[in-house]
């Protein structure tokens, strides 16, 4: 099916890798062992479907930071309106301007992003987001996509849930290719 819709784009396959899009990743979605509880959600959509087509540079935001494997939980809480990133057991941590400036800081040109999803860094609109009592009561960004949202508007992203269907791995794909052909005209 990919190949198929790839030569619709006019895109001959295989692709010499220096000629492929550039896809940003959430580091544990190709196995990197970074999540707060030291393991990985590697994802084989990502580490070999997609992986055979484009070129995946890889972002862990909370390692980033500097906080450790295996870490404290943290999560996103609603404070008076404003969403911030705090740690669980210590809510008086706070890295929500920490994660978005590893967004700031990201200086490669991207074709699209994939993205963990739920997390309070790298969620795409499906992390829960709790109130000052940790009662869960909506859905928002991470603070690591809500950056990127701002920063790369127009960007293809998603999050791994959303390329299990295969017509919506089919648009994604899409989508960053034709990004990759426009900025290559
Ligand atoms: S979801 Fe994002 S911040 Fe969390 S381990 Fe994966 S890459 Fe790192």
């Amino acid at each position: 099916m990919l190949p198929d819709l790839l030569r619709e784009l006019g895109v001959t396959l295989p692709l010499e890798p220096a000629h492929r899009p550039v896809v940003g990743v959430s580091a544990c979605l190709l196995g990197r062992r970074v999540r707060y509880d030291g393991d990985h959600k590697y994802d084989p959509r990502v580490g070999e479907t997609l992986a055979g087509l484009v070129r995946l540079r890889e972002f862990c935001p909370e390692a980033a930071i500097g906080l450790p494997v295996p870490r404290p939980p943290i999560r996103v809480v609603d404070l008076d309106g404003s969403q911030r990133v705090r740690g669980v057991a210590a809510p008086g941590h706070d890295f929500t301007d920490a994660l978005s400036g590893c967004a700031d800081r990201i200086e490669e040109t991207l074709d699209g992003f994939i993205l963990k999803a739920r997390s309070p860094s790298c969620g795409l609109g499906d992390t829960p987001v709790h109130d000052a009592a940790g009662v869960p009561h909506g859905v928002t960004d991470g603070a690591f996509a809500a950056r990127l949202r701002e920063r790369f508007a127009g960007l293809p992203m998603c999050s791994e849930t959303g390329l299990v269907d295969p017509q919506a791995l089919a648009a994604f794909v899409t989508a960053v290719f034709r990004h990759w052909r426009a900025r290559n005209q």
